[in-house]
């Protein structure tokens, strides 16, 4: 039985910002072209017991993503599912192991949302996308006048900390994902210095996959992981200071731990039209032939050709892999399916790797062997891994 299984439903593309590292993509049109499609009522309604039988009994843990664009811009759509499914799934003893997140850029949520939200929180919880504090922020993730969306980022966290009576100093940066892209790695150092100041322990950054580093892109990102790392170095005794992305790092490398692309293994995506997906990433435009894995009326299709070829797509059967050159492979993070199937350099071939990645993979890897060897003397150290 697999510990955690995620599902992730699309409830809409659309979307009121235009981050430029968006994946919500068509080949050759280009980014920020999401479709107005939303997902139906009767999709939703068929989801429910498709969750609750075919998916809740294969694993212990069940985490329910809802997705978007910005789902929150169909938040009747929310509304609609997650009140038909907490008792469809506390009669069938499921409920107890459900969490269900609602994917969000931060800018959408209103206090009548909030309120509905408020009873179920936090087994229903959002999950922020937030690149950092303002500058950072703005320089990836704006609106489609290009303008930045940070003041009303933090504006909506104001409102989420009255209304859910979280301490008043709880920061969102320390409850959200912050992508790390060409367009705001050079503001990383800054970011957590910034953190520092307002007393955040605690943040997580997340590595932008997608080929779309160019050789400078590298080195400023090879520059601001050092900086970050020897910081987190010097902080960590005495203030916590830890990025939850090098902590995964971190483990990988004392447990030999490889990463894979969870796509078609731990997580599974329903479309806006009830097809089934191994990723939300890998549905649209000439993806949708390639790899559709089933639908919610017939459930999965075990024949389909993705799912054919799942064991051949990891660090021990992709041959750049096999033979890494920077000698990493047993505890790497890897890398993403979807990205390798968009990218230039890969030309669709996903049983290749992206080069331009895996200098970036060997970045990140050398800034938790770093962290591992300067804090394992540390009596806090431990935690980390608990
Ligand atoms: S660095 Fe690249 S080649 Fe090496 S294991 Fe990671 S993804 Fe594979
Ligand atoms: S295809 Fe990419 S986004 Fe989807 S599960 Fe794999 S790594 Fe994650």
């Amino acid at each position: 039985m697999k510990q955690t299984q995620v599902v992730s439903l699309i409830i809409t593309e659309k979307c009121n910002l235009a981050c430029k590292y968006c994946y919500v993509v068509e080949e050759n049109v280009g980014y920020h072209n999401q479709k107005n499609i939303v997902m139906t009522d009767e999709v939703i309604h068929r989801a429910i017991p498709f969750i609750i039988y075919n998916i809740a009994p294969t694993c212990e843990n069940l985490r329910i993503d809802l997705y978007g664009g910005e789902s929150m811009l169909e938040f009747d759509k929310i509304k609609f599912f997650v009140e038909r499914f907490e008792p469809f799934a506390k009669t069938e003893g499921v409920w107890d192991k459900t969490q269900i997140l609602i994917f969000t850029n931060g800018t959408t949520a209103t206090e009548e949302i909030m309120l509905w939200m408020k009873p179920y929180f936090p087994k229903v919880d959002f999950s922020f996308s937030v690149d950092g504090t303002e500058n950072s922020q703005n320089s990836t993730r704006v609106y489609k006048d290009g303008s930045g969306s940070y003041s009303k980022v933090i504006e909506n966290f104001e409102l989420f900390k009255k209304i859910f009576d979280l301490p008043e100093n709880e920061s969102i940066h320390s409850r959200s994902v912050h992508t790390l892209s060409p367009d705001n790695i050079q503001y990383l150092m800054d970011t957590i210095l910034d953190y520092k100041i307002q007393g955040i322990s605690s943040y997580h950054t997340f590595l932008c996959k997608d080929d779309i580093w160019s050789p400078k892109d590298i080195e400023e990102y090879r520059k601001q992981r050092k900086l970050s790392t020897d910081f987190l170095i010097k902080e960590f005794p005495e203030t916590g200071m830890m990025d939850k992305y090098m902590v995964l790092l971190m483990q990988r490398q004392r447990y030999k731990q490889k990463g894979e692309c969870s796509s078609g293994k731990t997580l599974i995506s329903i479309t806006q039209n009830g097809d089934l997906y191994p990723c939300h990433r890998l549905y649209q435009g000439s993806r949708a032939a390639k790899f559709k894995i089933g639908d919610i009326w017939k459930g999965i299709d075990k024949t389909s050709t993705y799912l054919g070829t799942l064991e051949k797509l990891g660090i021990d059967t992709i041959k750049e892999c096999i033979n890494c050159k920077y000698g990493i492979r047993d505890s790497c993070n890897f890398q993403c399916t979807s990205a390798r199937f968009e990218s230039a350099t890969t030309k669709g071939n996903i049983f290749k790797v992206i080069p331009s990645i895996c200098e970036l993979l060997y970045i990140d890897h050398q800034s938790a062997a770093a962290l591992n060897k300067a804090l394992s003397g540390n009596l806090n150290f431990e935690i980390l891994f608990m």
